[in-house]
């Protein structure tokens, strides 16, 4: 089978290098002149930075995305985290701030922050809720109705601002306890040697040694569709026929891709209301190490910091000799996009509060929101891989499996996509 593929990003890598494996004729069209998309590096003065995720994979060794670089023969490797994370919580559990210190506790034991009355209600809630699953809520009204304090909302929300940059409003809670329940089925985070760029390159050399080309500097300006089914894509105004089209660049802009085809208006209504999320990341160069572990450090009483974290702990190789790389996270809510450069500020000071007299230089500061965000689809409302045309599927972080983190939910989409393609 001859297949298109629209984007070099982490999706279209994964899918391209199993669908090369399995003897198929891949072309992968990326239209910048470096494939990886929000999944590689950057070099900055010796210290690896990335174009997008903070060199972690949420699932460690054990997970979706694991699974799959083993299943095509990828020459990655991605090493567990230890501790998973830790919260960093006031030494008093009843301040509202880390002004009368503080301390770093287990991320399982973040209901001892709760009153003695809500941990005797998790202690039920967690038993009940894994026969009956709640629906209908966002996670944040789940605990409001269940655990009204603000320590567990200000958890939550760290949780997921980190996890998904969102808010826990905005987190169906379907969502949510599906990514709980797969943490503890695939185990919690893992860092991959060479950062996000040791997976990028080990996908691409599968491509190429099983035929596959990557197409750089080559934007797709139009999907062909013959009688309702992708028949191929233009490129530089040249036409690349294909039995099989996947995009890697959300559904909105896959349908926008169907120029001349009469696409399911439903569809194209119902993708255009899809919202991306948005994020701020702050890179670190430490001449100490900031943190001392590989796990994320979530930090739900800061303004705007949602987690740090210093992967130089597992691959020293992302900083130059003696440095640390350290880089932490913010999610920007819609309604703050408009306000970056506060947004900004207020992560900067978060930042100097918890790492006073350390030593260190702040190396970038990237937004991300619109074309290239955290996410493209926001987690909980993905459509899906299938498209109203046959044999065009989208792949990628704007069509994500269910309660798949980040990349976890991006190898879950690829695993469900090349299992319907078959
Ligand atoms: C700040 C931040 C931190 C993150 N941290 C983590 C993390 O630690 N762990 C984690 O699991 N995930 C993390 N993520 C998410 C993760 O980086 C993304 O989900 C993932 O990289 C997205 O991959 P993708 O293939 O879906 O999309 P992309 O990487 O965006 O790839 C799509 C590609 O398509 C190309 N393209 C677009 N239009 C066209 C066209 N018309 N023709 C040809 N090419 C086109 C683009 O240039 C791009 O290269 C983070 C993201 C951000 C932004």
């Amino acid at each position: 089978m001859k297949v298109a593929i629209i984007g070099a990003g982490l999706g279209g890598l994964l899918t391209g290098a199993s669908l090369a494996k399995d003897g198929h004729e891949v072309d992968i069209f990326e239209r910048l002149p470096v494939y990886g998309g929000r999944f590689t590096n950057i070099d900055c003065k010796g210290f690896q930075l990335s174009t997008g995720a903070l060199h972690m994979v949420p699932h460690g060794p054990g997970g979706p995305l694991a699974s799959l670089l083993r299943d095509v023969g990828a020459d990655a490797e991605i090493v567990r985290c230890n501790p998973m994370a830790v919260i960093r919580v006031p030494k008093n559990r009843k301040e509202k701030d880390y002004n009368g210190g503080f301390k770093d506790i287990p991320f399982n034991q973040f209901g001892t922050q709760f009153s003695l009355w809500h941990r005797i209600k998790l202690f039920f809630l967690l038993a009940s809720t894994k026969k009956n699953p709640p629906t209908g809520v966002s996670f944040e009204e789940w605990i409001n109705h269940n655990l009204n304090e603000n320590n567990a909302r200000k958890i939550a929300d760290s949780f997921c601002g980190w996890a998904l940059s969102l808010r826990s409003k905005d987190v169906p809670v379907e969502e949510a306890f599906s990514i709980v329940r797969n943490l503890y089925k695939y185990g919690g985070t893992g860092v991959p040697i060479g950062g996000c760029k040791g997976i990028s390159d080990a996908l691409a050399d599968v491509i190429n040694q099983n035929g596959g080309h990557i197409h750089l500097k080559s934007e797709v300006e139009e999907i062909l569709v013959e009688d309702g089914a992708a028949s191929g894509v233009i490129v530089g105004g040249k036409e690349y026929p294909a039995d099989l089209v996947i995009s890697d660049i959300g559904h909105p802009q896959t349908a926008s891709l169907c120029k001349n085809s009469d696409i399911d208006a439903e569809y194209t209504r119902n993708v255009e209301d899809i919202k991306a999320s948005a994020g701020v990341k702050i890179c670190l160069g430490a001449n100490e190490p900031l943190i001392g572990h590989s796990g994320v450090l979530l930090t739900p009483l800061c303004r705007r910091i949602n987690g740090i974290n210093e992967v130089t702990n597992i691959d020293p190789e992302l900083a130059p000799p003696g440095k640390h790389l350290v880089m932490a996270h913010q999610a920007v809510t819609w309604d703050r996009i408009g306000n970056l450069e506060e947004e900004i500020e207020m992560g900067l000071k978060d930042l100097e509060e918890l790492f006073a007299g350390k030593d260190y230089e702040v190396l970038l500061v990237q937004s991300y929101h619109n074309g290239w965000p955290v996410n493209r689809a926001a987690s909980g409302s993905d459509p899906g891989n299938k498209t109203p045309v046959e044999n065009l599927y989208v792949v990628g972080d704007g069509a994500k499996g269910e309660g798949g983190i980040e990349i976890e939910g991006i190898a879950l989409g690829v695993m469900n996509t090349l299992s319907l393609i078959q």
